[in-house]
């Protein structure tokens, strides 16, 4: 038989979701890919169950249900502060995981090069990929994950198309400042790059951090592709409800790769997300609340194990250096945790560009319940894992 798609032997299958079920084989509480183990808020529950008797089982508008848009584009307006016209400036898709890739397609040509941070969401790599992009990876320092201005400078200066930009940031909780996002959109006006966002935890930020759109900034909005989900605001990851927000004549070109990836996202639960975009403030305060506890409690816990982690300023990840345990492979490291201590986690290494090994990746988006369970099973970690 001839040999597949070079594009495939490329990579190879998510390692976070991987480690998924990996952990469901172990019955490890999953702490590997980010999704709650809470309920969506009732609201939406009551409405998927009224539109299961309703009109909405065929396919809904390519880009998007109208009702979803208008919805959509009047929270996002409000936050972006601008307007955003639901019929040229929307592409609704299934998750943001389509949406970067969309973006991706749409902005790029094979051979172009775009700017990604490292450590990155490890889609990232594989959107290049599939789209034939060759990235350029410019690093986030440790401890506060900062860039420096004369490497992004000297990667806008290989005259990429676009930069790819997390924020906030998986997995580093990283938040940008109002300069570094200026300094950012400094580089892109003057080598003429497009900002590709991924704003997907745009509701998870700890004080006093606060979240700014990039497309928001002075003269940013004809060059950004803001990309962003209802996955993580909502608590739906299942429910593959994400977006592409931008100028018409980028969306335009946007619907065209949507239409044919996918033709659209499922009409019942574009209808059923309606009351959660339609949600008070009160929501989202509500939501920063419930995570800024969880991350308290999870990183209390592991302070008093004794484990060195990051202090995420949003998103809901950590990044525990397990350099004392010496391990070589930290995918190893991550498969007898599962196995041994019973907590799912995902190796750094999927996260850098750079050798990296002395890593993991646990998300604290868990009933606190869950956390205090892991937790109790990482209290003995140094002994389960000698
Ligand atoms: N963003 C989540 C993570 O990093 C999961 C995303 C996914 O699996 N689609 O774990």
């Amino acid at each position: 038989m001839r040999q597949l798609s070079e594009r495939t032997a490329g990579f190879t299958d998510s390692v976070i979701r991987r480690m998924t079920r990996i952990s469901n084989q172990y019955q490890a509480v999953n702490l590997s890919q980010g999704f709650p183990d809470f309920d969506p808020p009732r609201e939406i529950l009551d409405r998927l169950a009224q539109t299961a008797h309703e009109d909405f089982h065929q396919y809904s508008i390519t880009w998007g249900a109208q009702n979803f848009r208008e919805a959509l584009a009047d929270k996002q307006s409000a936050l972006m502060g601008r307007k955003i016209d639901p019929n040229s400036e929307i592409v609704v898709t299934c998750g943001s995981t389509e949406a970067m890739m969309a973006a991706m397609m749409t902005v790029t040509n094979p051979g172009d090069r775009v700017i990604v941070f490292s450590p990155f969401y490890e889609n990232y790599g594989a959107d290049a990929i599939l789209s034939g992009a060759e990235p350029i990876y410019v690093n986030l320092y440790p401890p506060a994950f900062q860039f420096r201005p004369e490497e992004l400078e000297a990667a806008f200066a290989r005259k990429p198309k676009a930069l790819i930009l997390c924020n906030p940031s998986n997995p580093c909780g990283k938040v940008f400042t109002r300069e570094e996002l200026e300094l950012i959109g400094t580089l892109a006006e003057k080598y003429d790059a497009y900002v590709i966002t991924d704003e997907v935890y745009e509701h998870i930020v700890y004080a006093p951090h606060e979240h700014i759109y990039f497309a928001s900034l002075p003269g940013m909005w004809e060059r950004t592709i803001s990309c962003s989900s209802l996955s993580k605001t909502y608590s739906i990851t299942g429910w593959r409800l994400g977006y592409i927000i931008a100028p018409a004549q980028i969306v335009d070109a946007a619907k065209k790769v949507h239409d044919f990836l996918t033709v659209g996202a499922a009409a019942p639960l574009q209808e059923a997300v309606i009351p959660g975009l339609r949600f008070p403030q009160s929501y989202y305060d509500g939501l920063r609340e419930k995570y800024t506890h969880k991350r308290d409690l999870f990183l209390n816990g592991l302070d008093e194990i004794g484990l060195p982690h990051t202090n995420p300023q949003g998103a809901y990840y950590v990044l525990l250096d397990i350099g004392e345990f010496g391990c070589e492979s930290d995918l190893a490291f991550c498969e007898a945790l599962a196995e041994k201590v019973g907590v799912g986690a995902v190796p750094g290494s999927s996260f850098f560009r750079e050798p990296v090994n002395n890593l993991i990746r646990l998300h604290f988006a868990k009933k606190d319940e869950t956390l205090f369970e892991a937790l109790d099973r990482l209290h003995d970690i140094r002994k389960k894992m000698s």
